[in-house]
């Protein structure tokens, strides 16, 4: 049983600072940490494993330094780390991100793909459906509980808006997972031992062979004109009423902001 888990290094903060002129993360001076939606990935991955067996891997893709994420996971329980990293991956948008992690997994084989529900910084949750897509496998996301695992199905809670949906899926498959799935163990001192010795794989494009024209910033269909962190308005007006009372009353609030 070959269980990938896609972990993302992102910045510690809750508040994202983005550089006016690039446009990009400002991540100096901020300290990195494994995606939290990530480590409950890690956990269901290790949940698994103490279940049936099988061998637990993390793969990322990022620059040299997000070994550090990698070691982090090892610590908890991992079995084996890929880190990929290649100039060719630079300017990934969440097409390229998925189609390069795809490309991996495939090298790395697998039965379960496992993927945060959203990273903190990029927030899109579209790159562990893309993955899916790429390797023409189903996939379940907002996983909230693992109700039953066999050699070859799972039962998965789905969390929705307004209710739970029960879905059986056969494997290969990928989920993704919100918080609510488990509690993140803490290191272990024997995995704080094993993630300082062990060698963390290293993966470019030469291995993937992937087409170089669909990596990277060439490969990806997104073109960013403009990030910036919204204002946060605290004011708020609750509205009162039956159904139709509310919707008038919206109405004439959107009107007199000029929304509609
Ligand atoms: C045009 C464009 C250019 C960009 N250029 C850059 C750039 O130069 N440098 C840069 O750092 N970012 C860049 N980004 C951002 C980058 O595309 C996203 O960070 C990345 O695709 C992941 O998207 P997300 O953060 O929304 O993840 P989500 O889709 O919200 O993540 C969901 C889950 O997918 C998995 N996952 C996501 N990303 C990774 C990863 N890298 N490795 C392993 N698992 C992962 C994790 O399990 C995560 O919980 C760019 C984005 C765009 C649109």
């Amino acid at each position: 049983m070959n269980i990938v888990v896609c972990v993302k290094q992102v910045p510690d903060t809750a508040e994202v600072k983005i550089d006016p002129k690039t446009n990009t993360l400002i991540r100096d001076g901020v300290p990195s940490i494994i995606n939290p939606y990530d480590m409950h990935a890690i956990e269901a991955a290790l949940e698994i494993k103490e279940k049936i067996g099988g061998t637990v891997t993390v793969l990322t893709m990022g620059p040299p330094q997000a070994e550090t994420a990698l070691r982090d996971a090892i610590s908890l329980g991992a079995d084996e780390a890929v880190l990929l990293s290649d100039r060719a991956f630079a300017g990934s948008d969440t097409w390229a991100t998925a189609y390069t992690l795809a490309g991996a997994i495939k090298k790395i084989g697998f039965d379960i793909i496992i993927c945060g529900k959203q990273a903190i910084d990029g927030d899109t949750a579209q790159v562990g459906p893309g993955i899916a897509e790429f390797l023409n496998i189903p996939h379940v996301a907002f996983v909230s509980k693992i109700k039953d695992i066999t050699e070859q199905t799972l039962t998965l809670d789905r969390m929705m808006d307004d209710r739970y949906e029960i879905v059986e899926a056969d494997m290969p498959v990928l989920f993704t997972v919100v918080k609510e799935i488990n509690v993140p163990r803490l290191p272990s001192l024997k995995g704080k031992i094993k993630a300082k010795k062990i060698e963390i794989k290293k993966m470019t494009n030469a291995e993937i062979g992937l087409d170089v024209e669909s990596l990277g910033l060439s490969g990806s269909p997104t073109q960013v004109k403009n990030i910036f962190a919204p204002d946060i308005v605290k004011d708020r007006k609750m509205l009162e009423g039956g159904v139709e009372e509310q919707v008038n009353q919206l109405m004439s609030v959107l009107k007199e902001l000029k929304c509609v």
